[in-house]
């Protein structure tokens, strides 16, 4: 699903930080990838350039086999909102809405379906809480839900668009030993049903789940695992 190939991304600040430096990696389909480093070794821009938010200023990222780096913003927009979902470790619901709205509300924006009714795009709001196991919640606002089960929704609204890429940063970084647990079997879930699943996190209980572990150094990566 994803293959980066020497990437590069440079800020162009004074002086320059290098913040991605002679970055190669691949992740196939299914695959959990962790990432770890230290504050402003570069995990956020690495997973902003596999979000699509960020541009490597050398090297390629090819995404479901789709060269991106030479693509313009609106074609790279467009493959973001129907590939890519994003979680993190603030769940940013919407508190006046209830949880199957907010879900509903993520697919307006990120993939329009034109053709489709706000009954069924409930229906399909509904079907990805199902998903996650809170389908029994669809009804309520989000004050009324537990940190895990919030992370749940925001997780069920990343997936209405059926991503192939799951991108989450620190996404149990707000969450107690329980909480977490329970977002760490639906990451497993999502990965047996092939979703590929790329985390950053600082807590070890999270990043021993992963079939494959990456550090970052001052821009550059080292495998920590196969
Ligand atoms: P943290 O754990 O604190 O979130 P991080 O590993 O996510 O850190 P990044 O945010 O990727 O670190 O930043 C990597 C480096 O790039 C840092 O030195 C940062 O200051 C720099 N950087 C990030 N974004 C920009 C920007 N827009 N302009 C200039 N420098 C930037
Ligand atoms: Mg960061």
């Amino acid at each position: 699903v994803i293959e980066l190939t020497d990437v590069e991304r440079t800020f162009d600040t004074r002086p320059p930080v290098h913040a991605l430096r002679g970055v190669n990696l691949a992740v196939r389909r299914g695959e959990h990838l962790s990432i770890v480093g230290p504050s402003g070794s570069g995990k956020s821009t690495l997973l902003n350039t596999l979000g699509l938010l960020d541009r490597p200023t050398a090297g390629t990222y090819r995404l479901d086999g789709v060269e991106t780096t030479g693509l313009g913003d609106l074609e790279r927009t467009a493959l973001r909102g129907s590939r890519i979902g994003f979680v993190f470790q603030s769940f940013h619901l919407l508190p006046y809405r209830t949880v199957d709205e907010n879900v509903m509300l993520a697919e307006a924006y990120r993939r329009p379906r034109p053709g489709l009714g706000r009954g069924a795009r409930l229906t399909r709001a509904r079907e990805a809480l199902d998903r996650v196991g809170l389908g029994h919640r669809s009804g309520f606002r989000p004050d009324r839900l537990s940190g895990g089960e919030r992370q749940r929704v925001a997780i069920a609204r990343a997936l209405i668009s059926d991503p192939a890429l799951l991108l989450c940063d620190e996404p149990t970084g707000n969450l107690d030993t329980e909480n977490t647990l329970s977002v760490l079997e639906l990451f497993d879930d999502l990965c047996a049903q092939g979703m590929t699943l790329v985390v950053i996190t600082h807590d070890e209980s999270v990043s021993r789940r992963a079939g494959q572990r990456v550090r970052i150094t001052d821009g550059s990566l080292t495998l920590e695992t196969e």
